[in-house]
This record gives C-alpha cells, structure tokens and sequence, in this order.
C-alpha cells in the first residue's frame, strides 16, 4: 500500500507518494520556514490530499532537526521552523490522513534512502554525509538504523570538531565542520580571505561553492583556498566518521556535490591516506537518488515500524 512522505526542507517542502520503492506522485510547496512549521500544516495537508490515493499506509516525514520518532516530537529547535518543538504533528497527522505519523531526522532519511534504494544499497554498514546549507550525517551500523538514547547517535557529524580554533557554529560549539565548511559558512569564510577583495568572488550571487569551483578552475587564488581548505574539511571529517563508525561505504550527497568527482577523489584520497582500515578499503561514492533519498526512505520508515507493531501485537 502506498505512503505519504514529506520531506521539510528550508526553502522547499517536498511532498510525494511512496509506493513498492518508487515515487507514484510528486508535489512540492515553499517552505516559508521563517513562518514556522504550524502554519504550513494546512497547506501541506492540501497539496497531499492532491496527490493522495484513496487508502494510505502511513505518513513519513524527513524533519531537519532531531526528534524523538516514538513520540513523533521535534526535540530540538535547530534555527529552522522555530515553533516546530511545540507541534503535535502524531495527532495532526491521525487527524488529517487517519494514519500514524513517522518522523526521522532528514539526514537519517537520506541515509535510509541511499541504503535501501541508492548508493548504499547491498551493504549493512553505511555512511552518508550531506554537504549543502549545513551537513547531515547518518550511519547504518549492522543493518539498523543507528540512533543512540536520545535519537542524536551518527547524525550530528557536521558537529564534529575538525578546528579548535576555528569559527563558532551557529549550535554554539566552535570548529564545527559546518562552521568551517558549508554553503551557510561560506560567506564569512570568504570574508577572511585576503585575496577575497580582488576576487570574482565578491561579486558573486549567491555565494555559493559552484561559484568557489568554478573560479577556481580560473585560476582565482582566493577561490582556490577556499576549495582546497573546504575538500580537507570535508576529507578529515570522512576519515573521523571512517574511524568512528566503521563502514563499508562512504555515500557523499547533498547539492554541493553537482562537482561530482572533482570533489570527490581528493576526499577518497584523504579518506585512504588517514583512515584506520586495516581490513581493506572503504568505498567513497556519491549518493544516486539526490533530492529523492528522504521521500523513498519514508516508505521503509512506515513499512518496518508496522511490521514492528504487528509483531508486538501478536507476541
Ligand atoms: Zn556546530
């Protein structure tokens, strides 16, 4: 049976229906996440009804903060949807669909995509790293989906500290990964540079790292620090997930990988040169299903928490 996902993004909310690891039905709505989650609710709730079919199993939500997913409850207020902590969105959901809501972190969805659908498909031990506005982590660990006791195990690596005298994250810690390499730290990093009033870069809207690649393919110096000290970044932070969680596979995703291998091989390299990997060698892909990871992963999200009710029902 079909289910419905939404995937709550910062400037859109995607919206699908899910069925036997395909999207049947697609919509999307702007977020107008500075409005906060609650007003959007209706209009989510339309634009579903829309694409919906007559029966549905579940509703899935990818949700950019942590939650607690048994008690559907956004846990913390990660600067995006402010009101979000205060919503009721199991009972909004009962409500709206006559269904059960399953709520999960949208890195970890991405990450349950990539597993079941994508780049991690086959293996029981899985990485993914986005790397966009912010970075998401998730892990697979064994073949389960690891959460830790209060929901906040393997996705929080872009709050890995990477430089102890590096800038202050937006989360208050100071050298986190995303503060020192990320699209929404982007313009302070350029900022700093002494090259940057001399740079393209300046002029550039947005500032964002196709304009950091792609000046710096041209030679501009500033761009090309930005990009080499971004890649070691982004390549120490794989080697301390390597490290930490012991995959298999390495899935990168996220919009700043449309650089594809440029991108890439200097973060495999880094990868293999430090990690602890006696065993062999990590594979370091690139995701394949993009933007669609979170909205497939609702269907597995809802299809393996029913099967779980059912056996706790009838055990
Ligand atoms: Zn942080």
């Amino acid at each position: 049976m079909a289910v419905l996902a939404v995937d709550a993004g910062g400037t859109r909310i995607k919206l699908g229906v899910v069925e036997a690891g395909r999207i049947v039905a697609r919509s999307s709505i702007d977020a107008r996440s500075d409005e906060g989650l609650g007003p959007q609710l209706p209009r989510i709730a339309a634009a579903l009804k829309q694409i919906a079919p007559s029966e549905v199993e579940g509703l899935g939500m990818a949700f950019p903060s942590l939650v607690d997913t048994s008690t559907g409850r956004v846990t913390r207020d990660s600067g995006k949807y402010r009101d979000a902590m205060g919503l009721d969105l199991n009972s909004w959901t009962e409500r709206e669909f006559g269904v059960p809501l399953q709520i999960e972190n949208d890195a970890r969805m991405a990450t349950i995509g990539e597993w079941r659908h994508g780049a991690g498909r086959g293996f029981d031990d899985v990485v993914m790293v986005t790397l966009g506005t912010g970075i998401g982590t998730g892990v697979i660990v064994g073949g389960q989906i690891l959460r830790g006791k209060h929901g906040q195990a393997g996705c929080l690596g872009g709050h890995i500290v990477v430089s102890i005298n590096g800038h202050r994250c937006p989360c208050g810690a100071v050298g986190c990964a995303e503060a020192e390499a990320s699209t929404a730290s982007l313009p302070t990093l350029a900022a700093e540079d002494p090259g940057f009033a001399d740079s393209p870069l300046r002029m550039s809207d947005p500032l964002d790292y196709s304009a950091v690649f792609g000046f710096a393919e041209q030679g501009d110096p500033c761009s090309i620090r930005l990009r080499d000290r971004s890649i070691d970044v982004w390549g120490s932070l794989g080697v301390s997930l390597v490290n930490s969680y012991d995959p298999e596979v390495v899935v990168f995703g996220g919009g700043i990988l449309a650089q594809g291998e440029a991108l890439l091989a200097p973060i495999r390299r880094r990868i293999e040169r430090d990690a602890w990997m006696p065993w062999g060698k990590v594979q370091v892909v690139t995701s394949v299903l993009g933007n669609d990871a979170a909205l497939l992963a609702c269907e597995w999200l809802v299809q393996s928490r029913n099967e779980r009710n059912h056996e706790n029902t009838f055990n």
